[in-house]
């Protein structure tokens, strides 16, 4: 494993000390094997992880967790992914999705119903923006909440929402006045993901199998008022909570991903080019090899520079949209570069399940595509830039 030069505070040192400690000892690479087949991820590591205290990084103390340190839960998620997504995953469910989101825009009654829970680990959330004919276009979602009395009706489809079959709420964007202009037609509700008139159904996918993504169908499903995120009076800001901080903090989560599978990529290609001998050499003795480990190492670190910039900006609360979308479009773009320069050092291995790096290429080959595609970040910041458009 490389040792690099980091500014960052102590305490988030001996996080990382300790949690390559608990994926070199509870996920060696057989279970990391046994969980992509399976598409599932392991309960009882998730349980010892909540024990540490982990889940509360994204959650204020007034409600349970230890404040918001944007840093230490984005090297959480790095540490986590030399395990692949099996870890990060589940975390990013908790942590991300649930604690930052209902930490930024719930209610004051959702925050001290869930957040202590969330803190503890005690709660999974599910994220449901995507549909079946709505990717990037999120503003043009089609499933529809209304008003009824005092109850809010939900009916529609989500595509990817993953976790929906085992997570606690859904947390889903919806269209709730088809009549006004879209970005003033949106809101946010908690579906318990297990209410009447949810179904879901698994899809089978190549990526991030720490779970079966999913599709699934709101059929007249009722909820409380309450149910709207941040309370009635957030109903149709949904946008604000959309393009707000939770996404500059969303676009990290995923950059994360993408940065600590890449780097797990890496690590494995540094050591195989070392141990594996052709023509009487390492064949990290190949000028050939040689300039692929030196070039896709040194991309890894500037992949590593834009993640904690962005990072440690999103974690002062100063303005980082374009910063956040640069991590994004650049450590999805390399992470992709770094896989297939990785992939060829390890040769035929690499295509192999006795190593991980067929897994890793799998995942980071998404990476440009899933929460928010390259092409996406690329428009983001035309428009933050004044581009005409
Ligand atoms: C394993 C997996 C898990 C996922 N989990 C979740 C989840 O939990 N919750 C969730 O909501 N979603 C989830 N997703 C969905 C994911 O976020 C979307 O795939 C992503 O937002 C892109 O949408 P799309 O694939 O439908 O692409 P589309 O939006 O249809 O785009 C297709 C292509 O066209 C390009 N494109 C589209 N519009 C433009 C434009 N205006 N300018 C330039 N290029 C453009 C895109 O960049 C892309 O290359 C998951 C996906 C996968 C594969």
């Amino acid at each position: 494993m490389f040792d690099v030069a980091r500014s960052e505070p102590e305490h988030v040192t001996e996080l990382r000390r300790q949690l390559r400690r608990f994926v070199a000892e509870k996920a060696p690479r057989e279970r990391r094997r046994a969980w992509d087949r399976a598409h599932t991820w392991p309960r009882d590591l998730y349980g010892e992880l909540a024990a540490m205290g982990l889940f509360g990084l994204t959650v204020p103390e007034e409600y349970g967790g230890q404040g918001r340190d944007i840093v230490a839960a984005v090297a959480v998620i790095e540490e986590l992914c030399r395990a692949g997504p099996f870890l990060a995953g589940p975390f990013i469910h908790c942590a991300f999705y649930g604690g930052l989101n209902i930490a930024e825009n719930g209610s004051s009654g959702q925050k001290s119903e869930l957040l202590p829970r969330l803190a503890r680990g005690e709660l999974l959330f599910a994220y449901g923006l995507s549909e079946p004919d709505v990717g990037g276009d999120l503003s043009s979602v089609r499933t529809r909440a209304r008003i009824e009395g005092d109850a809010v009706i939900v009916n529609g489809a989500k595509r990817w929402c993953t976790g929906a079959d085992w997570a606690d709420y859904i947390y889903c964007l919806v269209n709730s006045d088809p009549n006004a202009p879209k970005r003033q037609a949106l809101s946010f509700v908690l579906i318990p993901a297990r209410a009447p008139g949810v179904t879901t159904t698994p899809i089978e996918h190549a990526n991030l199998r720490y779970t079966a993504s999913c599709d699934v169908h709101f059929d007249d499903v009722r909820l409380p008022l309450g149910a709207i995120v941040g309370g009635p009076r957030k109903w149709n800001r949904g946008w604000e909570m959309l393009a707000g901080r939770a996404l500059d903090v969303e676009k990290l989560e995923i950059s994360a991903v993408a940065f600590g599978i890449a780097q797990a990529a890496m690590e494995e290609a540094w050591t195989y080019a070392q141990e594996r001998v052709q023509f009487g050499k390492p064949i990290a003795a190949h000028q050939a090899i040689r300039h692929k480990l030196v070039t896709a190492r040194t991309r890894l670190e500037a992949c590593r520079l834009m993640l904690y910039h962005a990072a440690q900006l999103a974690h002062d609360g100063k303005p980082c949209a374009a910063e956040t979308s640069m991590a994004k479009l650049f450590i999805g773009d390399t992470g992709v570069e770094i896989a297939l320069a990785c992939q060829q050092v390890m040769g035929a291995y690499a295509l192999s399940d006795a190593y991980d790096m067929e897994r890793n290429v799998r995942d980071l080959l998404g990476m440009p595509i899933v929460g928010g595609s390259s092409d996406m970040q690329k428009n983001n910041l035309a428009a933050l830039w004044r581009l005409p458009s």
